[in-house]
């Protein structure tokens, strides 16, 4: 595939001040697909310099002028919309149906979520004797994954642009050829040079010289909970903003009374779509011993229709996962749930029929989990779903807050009332009630250990803010 070799800083694409280069591995074969430069020190510290510099300029545009901006962002998007979807499956592995619905549908909805906000939101208050001014933070500094490579970092840069923040994007090195078209996106929207830029390039140099260089504001980070742990220490050393998306173990509850054949349905799907690489993902179906063994049978008939094949077949609905690295930890996991007493119930470590070639992982359906088990408390990122049962709503509500995880979750029960008076006792971010759909104006975002912050809507533009008060 097309890939740049330089980077994309102050307006135009430049030479990387070093020579080493990162490769893209397609997942589905193991086929290098491209190559993208390996950013250093310097050209993270060239690319702070040019958003230091465009930072007055972009800060004191008129909110309607930034809208007009992240308006053209979206239609670029939208122009290139099937070549997202293309790329993502390439580099990813997603299959092409879940590529088009959300890798490339989702940043377009978020970009032009941003594009109304920009134009709508009160920058302004009077209170009492007072004005209040919403000022943008100033330089953000964006490190993102690559389980949804672009939704992450339109999830990160449109806030931050349309606040009138400037940005410099550390994207994921198994996924750079998006963020690369992300910046081809950026440079035909007209934003003035240096508004944002690109520096591919691993975690532990670029990564990490972005995330304590001392010119930057705020740092905005999704992505393991070791790393954000680490960059929230530094940030706070620094004493400067820091906004951190982690990982989940999010529990989907179904109460007695619920419809549990849907229930299960969408609770399947909800896993194994991306091949269970979601960090919201509902990787724990709490049942009530007395549907149980009924719910791990109509679990199991789900997992079935998931048929690994090559993604960029249509019909596709699992791909593999993002990197050999992952494939070894997601297979360590379904081996230590089966040391650890898990009954397995269909999938498993090896690789399925047919799929030498590739980071292939079998849907794979656990029954008889407790929640003490490593299974049904570390985030797996893989397609693997945890049966756990339970007596009594004290004992799910127990077992649902019972790890140090709380991004996300469903509950699903006979009527939405009592649904919701048990999310209500739920320690974690979002919740899903009888399978209410995915919002992305509603503001997603962790309790515990999921992260510090909210992205999307209105809360996630307020990430980039800071607030004046002036006293008449
Ligand atoms: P990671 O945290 O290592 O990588 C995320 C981003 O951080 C990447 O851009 C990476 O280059 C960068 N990074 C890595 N080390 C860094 C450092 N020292 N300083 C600054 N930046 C650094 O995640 P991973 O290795 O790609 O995935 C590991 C696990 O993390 C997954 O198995 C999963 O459990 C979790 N994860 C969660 C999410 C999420 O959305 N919450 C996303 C991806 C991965």
């Amino acid at each position: 595939m097309k890939a740049h070799d330089g980077m994309y800083i102050d307006g135009a694409w430049r030479p990387a001040a070093g020579a080493d280069t990162i490769e893209v591995v397609n997942p589905a074969d193991e086929r290098v697909i491209a190559a993208v430069p390996a950013g250093t020190a310097e050209d993270v510290d060239a690319a702070v310099r040019a958003a230091r510099a465009a930072l007055p300029g972009w800060a004191a545009t008129p909110p309607a002028e930034r809208a007009a901006r992240l308006t053209a962002l979206r239609d670029a998007l939208a122009e290139r919309r099937e070549e997202i979807a293309e790329t993502v499956t390439a580099e990813l592995g997603a299959p092409l149906a879940f590529s088009r619905a959300v890798h490339a549908g989702l940043p377009i909805t978020v970009a032009g979520s941003y594009a109304r906000l920009a134009e709508s939101y009160a920058f302004e208050e009077t209170v009492g004797n007072s004005t209040v001014f919403q000022e943008p933070v100033g330089v953000v500094g964006a490190i993102t994954p690559w389980n949804y490579p672009l939704h992450q970092i339109v999830a990160k840069a449109a806030p931050a642009l349309a606040a009138g923040c400037t940005v410099v994007l550390k994207p994921a090195e198994n996924t750079p050829l998006v963020a690369q078209l992300f910046a081809e996106a950026v440079d035909a929207a007209g934003f003035p040079a240096g508004v944002f830029n690109l520096v591919t390039g691993v975690g532990p140099v670029a990564g990490e010289a972005l995330a304590a260089h001392e010119d930057v504001d705020l740092v905005s980070f999704t992505g393991s909970t070791a790393v954000g742990r680490r960059i929230g220490a530094t940030a706070g050393a620094a004493v400067k903003r820091v906004a951190l998306e982690l990982g989940g173990k999010s529990a989907n509850v179904i109460l007695p009374g619920a419809d549990l054949a849907k229930a299960v349905k969408v609770g399947v799907a909800n896993v194994l779509a991306n091949s269970g690489q979601t960090c919201s993902a509902w990787t724990r179906m709490l049942v009530d011993a007395d549907r149980y063994d009924e719910a791990v049978e109509l679990a199991a008939a789900a997992a079935a229709k998931y048929a690994p094949g090559d993604p960029a077949d249509e019909t596709t609905r699992l791909g593999p996962v993002v990197s050999a690295i992952q494939r070894d930890r997601v297979r360590g996991y379904i081996e230590r749930g089966v040391e650890e007493g898990a009954r397995l119930i269909t999938g498993g470590p090896r690789a399925p029929e047919g799929r030498e070639d590739g980071y292939w992982i079998a849907p794979t359906v656990f029954a008889d989990v407790t929640p003490d088990m490593t299974i049904a408390q570390e985030e797996i990122f893989g397609p693997v779903i945890s049966l756990i049962r339970y007596r009594d709503e004290e004992e799910a509500l127990r077992i649902a807050n019972g790890t140090v995880y709380g991004l996300a979750g469903a509950v699903w029960a006979a009527d939405d009332a009592t649904a919701v008076a048990f999310a209500r006792r739920m320690d974690t971010g979002q919740v899903d009630i009888n399978g209410g759909r995915f919002n992305p104006l509603a503001p997603f975002g962790g309790y515990k250990q999921s992260g510090v912050g909210r992205e999307l809507g209105t809360h996630g533009l307020a990430e980039y803010l800071q607030t004046k008060s002036l006293q008449f």
